[in-house]
């Protein structure tokens, strides 16, 4: 395979207000795809559910009515979630290509397929239907988005292995030996099925360069490659890997990523070996590993900004400000509190990282007392 490209990911696109998703601020955005399309890029990664759905409509705007179909190209995904019956399926898939303004897609995935979705979008018939869509050329590849153990993902090849061309993984360096993740094993039974590898969360939602600077400063001594550049290396230098996708936000993020890509180079053993040992490092910073994806935000019936509390934790914990404890009292004021959690259960089956969110609010209440 060839060396893999930046793709573009639509799940972080700059906004006008911070605490609206739904606000994406079309001039930065649409400067960034013009600059991601000068540099020789054209890969888009974007889905139904992104921005509160407003992700495939901004994309219209900047790519689809500005440039020929023929000089870009747009994966899209299938919100398994919302998936009851079968006609389902084309219900979504025909909203996806009309908000998009396009006749086919060049990938389309089944999305979030995890443990509890799996059966959802086995019920629906989903990849009965993706194999459909694909031979009617309504889709040029196939497969789907993954965030769950390496059993299940075996499970799952080694019933559609055949249907599948392309799974969307979670790979980092952090998560590469991780327990929970397994993005190693994952990654090897992708290659063992000879299915073409598209890396989400290189950075693991910023995790991989917001680091402590203990950490800094032993990338510096290293070497005086970037830390983000780091990340990306290391999910594009690994077998059947054809893209990774970064959700940049500004065009600074993006200039910065196009560098890296447009002279890629693959890393090395002793490479692979620092990052391992960084890994261990930022680890042990972390009170709790969420990647900042947002998805347990759509079902939650007590309103927490569930990623928002745990950032602020997560930094309370090592740092101990005023500042922490002054956002968390606003975000509960204007949103919830961690205490408000109902342990209704909805957050779980949505969460990529597989947290146990309802027992972890019980200790980001514990401590900001509320
Ligand atoms: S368990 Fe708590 S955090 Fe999760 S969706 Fe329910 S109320 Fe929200
Ligand atoms: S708690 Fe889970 S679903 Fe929510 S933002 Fe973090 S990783 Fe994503």
């Amino acid at each position: 395979m060839k060396d893999a490209i930046l793709g573009f990911g639509a799940m972080r696109l700059p906004l006008v207000d911070e605490n609206n998703p739904e606000s994406i601020d079309m001039e930065e955005f649409t400067k960034m795809v013009d600059y991601y399309m000068e540099q020789g890029f054209n890969y888009f990664d974007t889905s139904y559910a992104y921005h509160n759905e407003k992700s495939e409509g901004a994309i219209k705007k900047v790519l689809v009515d500005r440039y020929p179909r023929e000089s870009y190209q747009i994966a899209n995904k299938i919100p398994t979630w919302l998936l009851q019956k079968e006609e389902d399926n084309d219900k979504l898939v025909d909203i996806m290509l009309e908000r998009l303004g396009i006749e086919y897609f060049d990938v389309l995935l089944i999305h979030n397929i995890n443990q509890a979705l799996l059966p959802k979008a086995e019920n629906a018939k989903s990849f009965e239907y993706i194999k459909k869509v694909k031979e009617e050329g309504k889709a040029l590849k196939i497969g789907i988005s993954f965030h769950e153990k390496a059993e299940l993902f075996e499970e799952i090849l080694e019933k559609y292995s055949e249907v599948i061309d392309v799974a969307l993984i979670q790979l980092n360096y952090m998560d590469w030996n991780d327990q929970r993740i397994q993005s190693k094993k994952i990654h090897e039974l992708c290659v063992k099925y000879n299915i073409e590898i598209q890396v989400m969360e290189p950075i693991k939602g910023g995790t991989l360069v917001n680091v402590v600077d203990s950490v800094k400063e032993q990338f510096n001594d290293y070497s005086d490659t970037s830390i983000a550049e780091w990340a990306l290396r290391f999910a594009g230098s690994q077998e059947n890997v054809t893209v990774v996708l970064s959700g940049m936000s500004s065009l600074e993020q993006m200039k910065e990523n196009c560098e890296t890509f447009r002279n890629f180079e693959k890393i090395t053993k002793e490479d692979h070996k620092f990052l391992m040992k960084m890994a261990r490092e930022i680890k042990k910073t972390l009170a709790i590993d969420c990647s900042f994806c947002n998805y347990c935000l759509k079902d939650c019936e007590a309103g927490i900004q569930i990623p928002d509390v745990f950032n602020l934790y997560n930094s309370e914990k090592l740092y101990h400000l005023q500042s922490n404890v002054d956002l968390y009292n606003t975000c509960a004021r204007v949103y919830a509190p961690a205490s408000a959690c109902t342990e209704c259960g909805n957050c779980l089956e949505l969460c990529t990282q597989q947290l146990d969110i309802p027992n972890l609010l019980k200790d980001v209440a514990k401590l900001f007392g509320i």
